[in-house]
């Protein structure tokens, strides 16, 4: 997705990109995701995290706009907030922690106990002993965002090639192009590396670049009495209701696992998040899971996505690392390369490739 959005900006602001993909859909971090847009339940502090996560937040609804009219595809954007739940004594500490700094930092949250939570979210663990609400904080459907935004690209001209990328080209400190695995080469002065989680794997770049697969597993439960209205989490899941063709579902995620390229689903993993749904909402009681899948997230050392141009090669630049939130920062990430890209303005050097040769830079992300 961060690829297909930053070519759409790309050529929305009078730049003729050509993407590379390989077209294998279910490949994708973005096709695994749980679709969350959440920036106050994924930040550990206030920082450049936060900061960018809450500007992707800011853009959602009018890329949302737009992209369902250039597509002609609905892609379920809902904005009415995210229940943080605690039941045990250490977890209510945490989530009061978390409203503590949030409320300091001007964010608009809402304390509830158990009852006000559960009138909320009536079909809550009786369990729960408080609620945080994150206030426009939200979901879209990911796998639908993937194909509007596909379509959105193919409406607006963008030329795409099959294939996929095995080295970068380039001579005397500039950019020539790439070479694809088929053997073909394409000719580019510019070359914008977002292949996820596999963008370490291209031959030819200057540096090693620090994106490792985090693999996450995933579930689906079918749920015909839709138990939930907006997206709850306890320490151990995150439930997100969504409306599939065959009915409305609970997506139950996710693990964390550093698995490299490993995508095998494993059932302790999925076990545990399944008890985890059903503790937290009783009522999904023995209702049948219908899908479990795994996807590789691309993380980076600082949890914080890489943005912006090679120091020493000229004509590369880099989008990619986004890690547990690429649906809610692309939109974010878009825009800052294509300020970058057109002379706007730089990104930000917390985001910048540097950052991993200069260990000072190297610090808290202030992500969760
Ligand atoms: C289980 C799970 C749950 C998640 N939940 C959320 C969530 O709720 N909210 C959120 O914001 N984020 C979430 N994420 C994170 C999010 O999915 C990713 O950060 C985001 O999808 C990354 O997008 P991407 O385009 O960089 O990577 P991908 O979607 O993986 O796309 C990478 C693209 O690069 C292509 N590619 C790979 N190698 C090459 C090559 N050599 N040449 C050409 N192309 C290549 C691939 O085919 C693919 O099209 C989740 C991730 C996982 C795994």
């Amino acid at each position: 997705m961060v690829g297909l959005a930053a070519a759409w900006a790309l050529s929305d602001a009078g730049l003729r990109p050509r993407v590379v993909d390989p077209g294998e859909i279910t490949d994708r971090a973005t096709w695994a995701a749980g679709g969350m847009l959440a920036p106050m339940g994924e930040a550990r502090e206030p920082g450049p995290f936060l900061h960018l996560a809450l500007s992707g937040l800011e853009r959602y609804p009018a890329f949302v706009r737009r992209l369902e009219a250039a597509s002609g595809i609905g892609v379920g954007l809902h904005l009415d907030g995210k229940l943080l739940t605690a039941t045990r004594p250490d977890d209510l500490r945490k989530l009061e922690a978390r409203r503590d700094w949030l409320l300091a930092d001007g964010h608009p949250v809402e304390w509830m106990d158990g009852e006000d939570a559960r009138r909320l979210e009536p079909s809550l663990s009786p369990h729960v002993r408080a609620g945080l609400l994150l206030e426009g904080n939200g979901r879209v459907h990911n796998r639908d965002l993937q194909r509007a935004l596909e379509t959105a690209v193919a409406v607006s001209g963008v030329a795409t090639t099959r294939g996929r990328v095995s080295a970068l080209r380039s001579r005397g400190g500039r950019v020539e192009g790439v070479t694809l695995r088929d053997g073909r080469t394409l000719d580019a002065p510019v070359v914008v590396l977002a292949a996820g989680a596999w963008s370490g794997g291209i031959e030819g770049l200057p540096r090693p670049l620090p994106v490792r697969p985090v693999k996450g597993q995933m579930l689906a439960i079918a749920s015909p009495d839709r138990p939930l209205c907006r997206v709850v989490t306890s320490p151990d899941v995150y439930l997100i209701p969504r409306e599939a063709p065959e009915g409305p579902q609970v997506l139950v995620g996710a693990t964390s696992e550093e698995a490299g390229f490993d995508r095998s689903l494993e059932p302790r993993g999925q076990a545990a998040l399944e008890d985890g749904a059903r503790d937290l909402v009783p009522q999904l009681g023995d209702a049948p899971v219908v899908e479990r899948w795994t996807g590789l997230r691309p993380g980076t050392p600082d949890d914080l996505p890489i943005v912006g141009p090679d120091p020493e090669v000229s004509g590369l630049w880099y989008l990619t690392g986004h890690y547990r939130n690429g649906i809610l920062l692309a939109p974010a990430t878009a825009h800052l390369l294509t300020e970058g890209l057109t002379g706007v303005a730089s990104p930000p050097a917390a985001f910048r490739v540097e950052r991993f040769s200069d260990p000072v830079l190297v610090r808290g992300s202030g992500r969760s």
